[in-house]
């Protein structure tokens, strides 16, 4: 039975260290927060802050060195490699660069929905079909499943990407700064398109930024990150509009200058 009070997302003292030479820096140092169904968390930080092994490590794509990181209940670190690719079709990420997570020899449909084939969901004339309506839903049009990734804009490469991350109707979906390589104007439609299929897909969003601005638009909750570690945390009015971390002022002057 479903508990709809458990949050769809638990991280409990995160850590994630990367070797260098004969030491190790700490990326990610203790960091503890629950994401409920349906509401969109906004992780700020500066660069280097830590903030994408945050979302990597939820993803799976770095190994922690300690702490628990609970999707829907079910402690990650407890499953086997197969149970590791089930719960990853319950979370997709998006990232920053649109045209570097996408294969430039593939045609669009393919990008899009090989997801499906890899987890045998969908073949042939089905996989056609749901490319259709994947590019439709995020804004492009039915044709582009014959063309190149090559023949699109950064914006449009974006909205790509964020149709293969959704064309396994995940849960939880986790944005590494997915409008930050993109112009101001183009910002502001992708940020749309996600806030429309947040509630469209009732998706929960893990939305990491450097730009508080964009989190007052579109959180309704921020950890703000420094160091690996958590400064601030707090619903969205309280953390824009009375911060106490040093970090999050110099944030806020920085995102609204
Ligand atoms: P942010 O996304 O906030 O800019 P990151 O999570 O990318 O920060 O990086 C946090 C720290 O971990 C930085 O000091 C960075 O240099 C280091 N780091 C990140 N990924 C790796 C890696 N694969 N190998 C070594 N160091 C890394
Ligand atoms: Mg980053």
């Amino acid at each position: 039975m479903m508990d709809s009070n458990r949050p769809l997302l638990e991280i409990i003292d995160l850590k994630v260290t990367f070797p260098l030479g004969k030491e190790e820096i700490s990326a990610v140092d203790g960091v503890t927060f629950s994401l409920s169904r349906g509401t969109t968390l906004g992780v700020v930080g500066e660069s280097g802050s830590g903030k994408s092994t945050i979302a990597r490590a939820v993803a799976q794509l770095v190994i922690p060195k300690s702490g628990q990181i609970i999707f829907d209940g079910i402690d990650l670190s407890s499953l086997n490699n197969k149970a590791i690719r089930g719960m990853r079709a319950r979370m997709q990420m998006v990232f920053q660069d649109p045209g570097g997570s996408l294969n430039e020899y593939m045609r669009v449909g393919k990008i899009i929905t090989e997801p499906l084939l890899v987890h045998g969901l969908a073949k042939g004339k089905e996989l056609a079909k749901r490319a259709e309506e994947l590019l439709v839903q995020v804004g492009l049009q039915k044709e582009d499943a014959s063309r190149y990734p090559h023949e699109f804009s950064g914006g449009q490469k974006q909205r790509i990407a964020i149709a293969r991350a959704i064309s396994l109707k995940p849960e939880l979906l986790i944005c590494d700064e997915p409008t930050s390589a993109l112009d101001v104007t183009v910002q502001a439609k992708i940020l749309k398109l996600l806030a429309n299929l947040r509630n469209e897909l009732g998706l929960t969003l893990l939305f990491i930024t450097h730009d508080l601005a964009v989190v007052n638009e579109f959180c309704d909750e921020a950890i703000v990150v420094s160091k690996g570690k958590i400064v601030e945390r707090g619903d969205i009015t309280s953390v824009i509009h009375s911060p106490s971390h040093p970090i999050t002022k110099e944030l806020i002057a920085s995102s609204y200058a």
